[in-house]
C-alpha cells in the first residue's frame, strides 16, 4: 500500500514526510483492517511531525481522524463494508486507576492513533475494534473526517469548560475545531465571541453566526462565562483569562503550548476563575458528539489534499492558510 512515513521529525517547511510503498498491516485479534477513505489533518499531527511531541516509533504513519470501511476482522456487529471512524485514542488498558474511575482519557497506558501506533495517512490502517465508531450516514467521508478529533475534542472542551445553555462563550483561535463547535454552541443558544488572527477566519466566524469577532489579542465587549483556547500559545491563554467573569472557566484545547507567561494572579485568577487543560477524549465523548453532529446537521468546511501533498497539508495547518479543516484522501 502507499503510505506517508515520518522517519525523523523536522520543520514542516523542510518536508519531513515521505511517501513510500509498504506492506499493509496484518490483521490481529481484536483489531480491524481498514481501507482508508479520508483522514483529517490535526494540529497534533504537526506537533508530532515537527518533534514537539517526542518520537515514539522509529518510522511512523501519522493521522488520527480516519474514515474507513472495514475490510477484515469485524465480528457480527461490525461486518466487512461497515463505515467507521477512528480517532486519537486508539486504545486504553482498561485496568489503571483512571480507567476504573471512568476517566479513560487520562489512562496511564494509552494507545494514540498516528503516534504510538500507525495512523491513517495511508491506503490501509489497523485499529482496535472497540475504539472505532460507526458513522452517521448523513455525512460523507470528507465531511466526517474532521469530526473525529477536531470535533470530538472540541466537544470535550465544552464539557471541560462546563458550558451551560445560553452562556457567553469565547473561542480564541478559529481553526478546524472552533468552526465545528460554534455550531454546537449556537444549537445551545450560547452567544459566541471569537478572537482570531486572519481576516478569512474572522469572516468565516461571522458567517457561522459569531455574535462578535475580533483580532487575536482583542478583548470581547462582554465578560465571558466560559472561554476555550485553541492556539498553541500561552499569550492567548492569558488573553482568554483576562476576558473571564469571576467563577468562569478557561479550557485549553492544545496538546502543546509554547509556554505560559507570568501573569497577575490578583487580577486574572483570583475570584475563583479556573484554568483547565483538555486531555484526549473518552468513547462517550465520541458517541455523544457524533450523535449531536448528526442531529444538528454539522457540515465542516474542508480542503482536500492527496497523500503526496501531506507536507503541504500540514504546512497549511501551521500557517492558518485554509479555513476549516484539511483532509487527506488516499
Ligand atoms: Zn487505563
Ligand atoms: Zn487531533
Amino acid at each position: 500500500m502507499r503510505a506517508v512515513l515520518l522517519a525523523a521529525p523536522g520543520k514542516i517547511s523542510q518536508h519531513p514526510l515521505r511517501i513510500e510503498e509498504v506492506p499493509p498491516p496484518a490483521p490481529t485479534p481484536g483489531h480491524l483492517l481498514l481501507r482508508v477513505r479520508a483522514c483529517g489533518v490535526c494540529r497534533t499531527d504537526l506537533h508530532i511531525v515537527e518533534g514537539e511531541l517526542p518520537p515514539r516509533r522509529e518510522k511512523l504513519i501519522p493521522g488520527h481522524q480516519i474514515v474507513a470501511h472495514i475490510v477484515d476482522g469485524g465480528g457480527p456487529d461490525l461486518p466487512p463494508g461497515t463505515r467507521v471512524g477512528v480517532s486519537w485514542m486508539g486504545g486504553v488498558d482498561g485496568t489503571c486507576w483512571y480507567c476504573r474511575q471512568g476517566r479513560e482519557n487520562l489512562c496511564d497506558a494509552p494507545t494514540f492513533t498516528g503516534y504510538t501506533v500507525d495512523g491513517g495517512y495511508a491506503e490501509c490502517a489497523l485499529a482496535r475494534a472497540d475504539f472505532t465508531f460507526p458513522l452517521p450516514g448523513s455525512l460523507d467521508d470528507l465531511h466526517a473526517a474532521p469530526l473525529l478529533c477536531a470535533g470530538i475534542i472540541g466537544f470535550r472542551s465544552l464539557r471541560v469548560a462546563e458550558v451551560a445553555s445560553g452562556e457567553r462563550v469565547g473561542l480564541f483561535g478559529f481553526g478546524a475545531s472552533a468552526h465545528l463547535i460554534i455550531e454546537v454552541l449556537r444549537s445551545w443558544k450560547c452567544p459566541v465571541y471569537v478572537s482570531t488572527r486572519g481576516e478569512s477566519h474572522r469572516r468565516l466566524a461571522s458567517s457561522l453566526g459569531a455574535n462578535w469577532v475580533g483580532g487575536e489579542r482583542d478583548q470581547p465587549p462582554v465578560q465571558l462565562d466560559r472561554a476555550i483556547t485553541f492556539a498553541p500559545s500561552g499569550d492567548v491563554v492569558i488573553a482568554a483569562l483576562s476576558s473571564l467573569r469571576k467563577g468562569g472557566v478557561v479550557a485549553i484545547n492544545a496538546i502543546h503550548l509554547d509556554r505560559i507567561p507570568q501573569f497577575d494572579y490578583d487580577r486574572l485568577l483570583w475570584g475563583e476563575r479556573q484554568l483547565r487543560s483538555v486531555a484526549n477524549m473518552t468513547r462517550d465523548d465520541a458517541r455523544d458528539f457524533l450523535e449531536t453532529a448528526a442531529k444538528i446537521g454539522l457540515k465542516p468546511k474542508v480542503t482536500v489534499f492527496s497523500l503526496d501533498q501531506a507536507n503541504e497539508a500540514l504546512l497549511a495547518v501551521k500557517s492558518d492558510a485554509i479555513d476549516g479543516a484539511a483532509v487527506i484522501v488516499p
